[in-house]
């Protein structure tokens, strides 16, 4: 099963994929967790990339769409996969539905999580991760149980994205709603939309996720 999950930054994106791909037995595709790993690693792309990435502006279509295309190719994508920030321009739209059809593949759903704006800037300004296991937590809804320690793994390091701070949270809201929002008229077109209240708590978000799924 093929799906994509589409919000704008601060939507839950990334933690519904992980529930899903563990609940399908399929695996999650971050184009932004992949561009992180490489800004890390300093790769040739990783450094192009970067500067771009701080700002909070898109990275180029060609870039993603190969680093996508190569990662569907790999062997445990057979299952299928949840991709996480990928598409994110009209251009890449277009593009992912020629590469899926050239290997024999569709999305079968596309899944968006329809969220208030103005609460996605304390979501995401308030977040950080285990250093460690990559748990996610929030400086206000979810702190660790005991102050500073992992609840999941007990580690006491935990990080900030480079990106999430306010100025550069508006410029990636400003991306989405110019570059990204147009994709639901697209994904409206072929039927394969379905908007699910990413407002409501995770567990709620999760049933509705499975429940537009299951409905087919
Ligand atoms: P994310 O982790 O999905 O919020 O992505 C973090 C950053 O990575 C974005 O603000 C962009 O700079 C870059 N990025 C991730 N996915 C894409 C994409 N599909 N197209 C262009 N830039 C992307």
């Amino acid at each position: 099963m093929n799906l994509l999950l589409i919000g704008p930054p601060g939507a839950g994106k990334g933690t519904q994929a992980k529930r899903l791909k563990e609940a399908y037995r399929i695996v999650q595709l971050s184009t932004g967790d992949m561009l992180r790993a490489a800004a890390a690693q300093g790769t040739e792309v990783g450094l192009k990339v970067k500067e771009g990435m701080d700002r909070g502006e898109l990275v180029e279509d060609a870039l993603i769409i190969e680093m996508i295309s190569d990662r569907i190719d790999q062997n445990d994508c057979k299952n299928g996969f949840v991709l996480d920030g990928f598409p994110r321009t009209l251009p890449q739209a277009e593009a992912l539905t020629g590469l899926l059809a050239d290997k024999g593949l569709a999305l079968d759903y596309v899944l968006e999580l329809a969220v208030d704006d103005d609460a996605m800037v304390k979501r995401i300004t308030g977040r950080f991760t285990c250093a460690k296991c990559a748990q996610g937590y929030h400086d206000e809804f979810e702190r660790p149980a005991k102050d500073g320690v992992c609840n999941k793994c007990g580690s006491t390091e935990f990080k900030r994205r480079a990106d999430d701070n306010e100025e550069t949270v508006r410029t990636r809201l400003a991306a989405y709603h110019n570059q990204t929002a147009p994709l639901l008229a697209y994904y409206r077109n072929t039927g394969l939309l379905t908007s699910v209240d990413g407002m409501a708590s995770l567990d709620e978000v999760t049933d509705q996720l499975k429940g537009a799924i299951l409905r087919g």
